[in-house]
């Protein structure tokens, strides 16, 4: 049995569906090459050309192709690199390999027609369940809906959706809400209406609420929070990893610094002598020495830990425990520093001109100088 929808409900449907549809018949777009004799063939041609491409960028396209290939016979009888050819410059290349899949696959399999069911329209290749909605809803007639980006981004603030889009749960609700506000008529301008409201109107930075005509009901409107919808992507939590930085202070209160490698991080660039974070976890006995990753040898009991910084790389956070030694010298059979191309004992009033990684700028520049 079908569910009734409470009354409040479809007036609220049909006023949405009323005011959608008088604001396309004075302002809509309606000399689109694809909306002149909008057969199933064109109108998935122009859908698949639209997808992430500007209307402007794919009418020049969309002329050549259909003046190319006028149905879907000729687009199967074709070969794929005629059709990459004649799809050079508009990228996205699986969009026009799927498009000569599918015409074959309309041929042989579906008589040359494409068939009027959105289910099945979904099984071609490239089609997904919005442009399977676009193809039904703008040239057969069948009440179905779409959600493309334009409507999505309606929807959402007509509503108030919070949440990104393309989480499951938030297009389950969006495609029950876009489903639930389908008109019995007229489901062709009522489709091209919602498209054309979020391209012309409802823009992502700027858009014109005074001359929606959904203003009235707009509950992103009426809060002040357009900006906050689309919700947007949610940030992954970036994996940390955890270094100690070695602060090595001589008697002339100069700190020691190392030149890493010309590839990797920070290359080329001068940074504090590190070592592995968990080297001064342990608790080390009296005259215990650390030989840290850069060779140095150092007495733990000597290294004095300062508060920790975090560091932000794009794919992770590094934190960085900086230990402090005052007054530090070199041990007697420690040649490592004697390298002086690898080393430099770097003065603290940043006299001297050398490339500092970012972190190791922002750990001297909190040190005293003595
Ligand atoms: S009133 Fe503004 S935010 Fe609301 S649907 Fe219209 S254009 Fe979009």
């Amino acid at each position: 049995m079908t569910k009734q929808k409470p009354e409040a409900a479809v007036a609220q449907t049909e006023a949405f569906n009323q005011a959608v549809l008088d604001w396309f018949s004075g302002s809509g777009r309606k000399d689109l090459p694809w909306q002149q004799n909008p057969t199933p063939y064109r109108v998935w041609i122009s859908e698949i050309m639209l997808q992430q491409t500007q209307v402007q960028t794919v009418i020049p396209y969309y002329l050549r192709f259909v003046a190319q290939y006028p149905d879907v016979a000729t687009l199967a009888d074709a070969g794929v690199d005629q059709v990459l050819h004649l799809w050079t410059g508009l990228g996205y290349y699986a969009r026009a390999r799927n498009l000569h899949r599918t015409a074959k696959q309309v041929v042989q399999n579906h008589g040359g027609e494409f068939p009027h069911d959105v289910e099945a329209l979904e099984t071609l290749p490239g089609i997904g369940r919005s442009t399977a909605g676009a193809i039904a809803a703008l040239s057969m007639h069948i009440k179905a809906p779409i959600l493309d980006g334009n409507v999505k981004r309606v929807l959402t603030r007509y509503f108030a959706i919070a949440g990104y889009p393309e989480s499951s749960a938030v297009k389950k609700q969006l495609w029950t809400v876009a489903e639930s506000l389908l008109p019995e008529q007229k489901i062709a301008a009522y489709t091209q209406a919602m498209m054309d409201l979020g391209a012309t109107l409802c823009t992502r930075s700027s858009p014109a609420c005074y001359q929606c005509p959904l203003t009235s009901d707009c509950q992103a409107l009426a809060g002040d929070t357009i900006a906050e919808f689309p919700g947007k992507k949610p940030k992954k939590a970036l994996p940390v990893k955890a270094v100690s930085m070695l602060i090595l202070r001589n008697e002339a209160g100069h700190v020691l610094l190392e030149k890493r490698p010309d590839s990797g991080i920070w290359g080329g660039l001068y940074s504090l002598p590190e070592q592995a974070a968990n080297d001064t976890d342990a608790s080390p006995e009296p005259g215990w020495v650390a030989y840290a990753e850069s060779g140095l040898q150092i007495n733990p009991l000597t290294l004095e830990p300062l508060p920790t910084i975090r560091h932000s790389f794009t794919h992770y956070n590094l934190d960085i425990t900086p230990l402090l030694s005052q007054g530090w010298k070199l041990e007697a059979d420690d040649a490592t520093v004697a390298d002086s191309d690898r080393w430099l004992w770097y003065p603290l009033d940043h006299s001297v001109e050398v490339g500092l990684a970012a972190p190791v700028k922002k750990l001297l520049t909190r040190l005293k100088p003595d």
